[in-house]
């Protein structure tokens, strides 16, 4: 007599993974260099192609208004100050102007751009250092423009790069810091040593150029949130862990 033998599935043991290949996977990572020149090189080719244009957004017509401008950006966008610079400047048209305009006046005409009493006091009080010490012009050093209240480095560098072609540093925002950290070209995260970084890996002739490209892709590509990696030129040479997609 047959015994019918009845068979219970086997489950399968979960496939493990080579381990030689994965070790070697693990070294190569481990080799690469995300400061190596060719790979610095390779980056600044691939934003200059994609932003062959790349300038700065906030409008203005001299060093000073450029000054107001960026002074207004902080936590604010480019296009909301695009919105409120021209009316300001119609009615404070010179740093003296500024200088001599009550508080009140200024906040009213730049409040949709956000902390607005702080900004406010900003623009009124370099615009009397300005006209005390400066005869009513916008340095062209550092040392001198982080002598006026509310300017630190980042407008500085903007007021220095845009304005006059200087590259004393590296504008670092709020995109350049977040592309910095995402293409390993710093491992900070405070902007003044993110900027130091990128002075070391970015070669100064770039400096200008570099930011707003950085701006610019931050701005349309490598989104906070959510990256549009499929859609970036940079995706062959970016490991970082925030990617949609990945070819590699
Ligand atoms: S691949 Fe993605 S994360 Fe990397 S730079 Fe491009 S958009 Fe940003």
């Amino acid at each position: 007599m047959k015994l019918a033998v009845k068979k219970t599935p086997v489950k399968k043991a979960a496939a493990k993974k080579p381990a030689a290949k994965n070790g070697a996977k693990k070294t190569a990572k481990s080799r690469r260099n995300p400061l190596a020149p060719e790979r610095i090189c390779a980056l600044l080719d691939l934003l200059a192609k994609a932003y062959p244009n790349a300038e700065c957004a906030l409008r203005h017509s001299n060093p000073w208004e450029l000054l107001v401008a960026t002074v207004l950006s902080a936590q604010c966008t480019d296009a909301r100050v695009n919105m409120v610079t021209p009316a300001l400047f119609r009615k404070f048209p010179t740093p003296t102007d500024f200088a001599h305009a009550p508080l009140a006046e200024i906040e009213e005409q730049i409040r949709s751009t956000g902390f607005y009493h702080n900004k406010a006091k900003s623009l009124n009080g370099a615009a009397r250092k300005l006209t005390a010490e400066f005869a009513g012009t916008v340095p062209q050093t550092m040392d001198e423009l982080l002598t006026l209240p509310g300017v630190a480095r980042k407008t500085a560098n903007v007021v220095l790069g845009v304005a006059f072609g200087k590259a004393v540093g590296v504008v670092v925002d709020t995109h350049v810091l977040r592309l910095s950290m995402r293409l390993e070209l710093t491992q900070a995260s405070q902007p003044i040593l993110v900027e130091k970084d990128l002075m070391k890996t970015i070669p100064q002739d770039h400096w200008i150029a570099f930011s707003h490209e950085l701006i610019h892709h931050g701005r349309q590509i490598c989104i906070a949130r959510k990256p549009r990696c499929s859609d970036c030129s940079l995706e062959p040479l970016c490991y970082s862990s925030d990617k949609t997609w990945s070819t590699h």
